[in-house]
């Protein structure tokens, strides 16, 4: 099997067809049309073995994984992803390797209608790179600098399951219920992509929580020149923590890799944001507000307030 026997078996078959993509894998380079009225959004992430994931895992399973923390970058500025390129480094083409991944990336892209329109294949150790392409209507682009003092800042969802799969990923005594779900958690993020179009009208500014929620807020913070200060008792911890660790704040806070959103909405849209998330089911999470002072503080449960714990996860540290 040589490079173009192989591009031809696992990566022309798959993802979707999408109207936006004139010319897809085959040529030197892929062709996009967009509307005139929407924007083009560009994305990168590279996964590496034992950074990103486990040598170990299955291939699907990384397929899935690069697929998805892509999106969430997509997700986080408002945007509805459309076509990825595949830049992949390969060991050697192992055939059933190659299946399992190409069957991953095919149901990862089917489901949010992703077309592959190509990439580079080449001989290395392990390394897969996706740069996807999102579309967003003019003017409804969603910065992580948009948030004004005041504005409530939520989450989309709960936090820290990941981190525990992580965490506990060689402990034996862990129960198999649950490391079933804390593992399925860090090995198929959800990007939120569902909210899109809901946070389009009323976020004022969003991060995908790729590197936890104590560093995500402190870089919107950050862009935005502002500060926050945030409630120990409205943070949503996934359950399962207080099961397996003494400080499930702590790892929620600092543990990366949970993919929902982080955003802010003005104070004068809240009810009528709780309202339209009421009405489409789904459920996020206030738990603090954007402040003038630059420093990010907790209020704790005992009502003592401190500097929020930092951390995160950082690469070349
Ligand atoms: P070139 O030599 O012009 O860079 P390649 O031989 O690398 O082209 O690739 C041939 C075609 O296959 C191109 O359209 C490229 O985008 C596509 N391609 C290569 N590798 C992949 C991959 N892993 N996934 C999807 N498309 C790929
Ligand atoms: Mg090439």
């Amino acid at each position: 099997m040589n490079e173009f026997s192989l591009i031809n078996d696992y990566f022309l078959p798959v993802g979707s067809n999408r109207e936006e993509v004139i010319l897809g894998i085959g040529d030197d380079a892929a062709c996009l049309r967009i509307p005139e009225n929407t924007d083009l959004l560009v994305s990168t992430d590279t996964l590496l073995s034992n950074v990103h994931f486990h040598k170990n895992w299955n291939p699907f399973d990384i397929a899935w994984k690069s697929v998805m923390v892509n999106v969430s970058d997509i997700a986080a500025m408002g945007g509805t992803p459309f076509a990825v390129t595949l830049s992949l480094t390969l060991e050697n083409a192992d055939k059933s390797w190659l299946e399992s991944f190409s069957k991953g990336l095919n149901v990862a892209l089917k489901a949010y209608n992703i077309a592959l329109i190509g990439g580079d294949t080449v001989c290395g150790p392990l390394s897969i790179t996706l740069t996807i392409h999102g579309r967003v209507p003019k003017g409804k682009l969603i910065l992580r600098s948009g948030g004004k003092e005041g504005d409530g800042v939520w989450t989309s969802g709960r936090l820290g399951a990941a981190a525990l799969a992580v965490f506990l990923w060689e402990n034996d005594k862990v129960d198999l219920g649950d490391r079933a779900f804390i593992e399925d958690k860090l090995k198929h993020p959800v990007p939120r992509v569902d909210l899109t179009s809901i946070l389009q009208k009323f976020a004022s500014s969003a991060i995908d929580i790729s590197d936890g929620l104590s560093q995500d807020l402190a870089h919107l913070c950050q862009s935005a020149h502002l500060g926050a200060h945030l409630f120990e008792k409205d943070i949503p911890l996934e359950p399962l923590l207080s099961r397996y660790v003494k400080d499930p704040l702590s790892l929620a806070l600092t543990g990366g890799d949970d993919y929902e959103l982080l955003f802010t909405v003005p104070i004068e849209k809240e009810n009528d944001f709780k309202e339209v998330l009421n009405k489409n089911g789904k459920t996020c999470y206030k738990i603090g507000f954007l402040t003038k002072e630059k420093e990010l503080l907790m209020t704790h449960q005992d009502g003592i307030i401190k500097p929020l714990l930092k951390g995160g996860y950082l690469h070349f540290k």
